[in-house]
């Protein structure tokens, strides 16, 4: 498995390689050869699903929390009429106690199957991405994680098409300062607190 550190190591690797693609598309020329903001988007959903996929490993999950389908089943399981996706194959219930429950990332109306039957069709319902971590996990990595996670999930928001390319910048570089801050052994924050300190100045 890999470590935090390598953790952040690639992400940061993955989004630095996606800024440098981010330019401002080029009015006064006939031709824009810069990045279309679809491609963009794409590299983006990349790095997102990969940054979950591993966030898991650190006790971070987005998880699906999908409200009454209108299967009767649905509400069967007495968990205030939700029914959240499995965590590898592991059932949970929402607000399950294993879990600390942060704020959802996102929500909406979507065509989806709802897990509380197999037999279940494709139906139109209400689905809210949670943000959870494991109460065993440490909880300021996981927060830390989180953060990075919404960050990324904005910049994709902003490429839509003809979408200003100095929102997405923005989230980026706002990650990486995050990331920065994880990597090293102290924040740029803390640093700067201690080095004023030593100088004897107020900060
Ligand atoms: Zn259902
Ligand atoms: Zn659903």
């Amino acid at each position: 498995m890999m470590s935090l550190l390598e953790f952040y190591v690639n992400l940061r690797k993955e989004i630095f390689a996606v800024i440098g693609g981010v330019e401002d598309s080029g009015y006064s020329f006939r031709w824009d050869n810069t990045t279309p903001n679809w491609i963009t988007k794409s590299k983006l959903k990349t790095v997102f699903e990969k940054l979950i996929n591993h966030s898991a490993n650190f006790g971070v999950y987005i998880i699906n929390r999908h409200s009454d389908c209108g299967n009767p089943k649905h509400d069967q399981n007495g968990s205030d009429g939700y029914v959240m996706d499995r965590i590898l194959e592991n059932k949970i219930s929402y607000r399950d106690s294993r879990f600390n429950w942060s704020d959802p990332i996102d929500q909406g109306e979507i065509l989806c199957k709802c897990p509380c039957s197999e037999s279940n069709l494709t139906s139109k319902h209400h689905v809210i991405q949670d943000v959870i971590f494991d109460a065993s996990a440490n909880l300021s990595a996981c927060k830390n994680i989180e953060s990075i996670i919404y960050d990324i999930y904005q910049a994709i928001q902003n490429s839509g098409n003809n979408k200003a390319r100095s929102a997405i910048r923005e989230y980026l570089l706002r990650a990486v300062l995050k990331i920065n801050d994880a990597i090293l052994p102290v924040s740029v924050d803390e640093f700067i607190e201690h080095q004023m300190v030593l100088a004897g100045l107020n900060s």
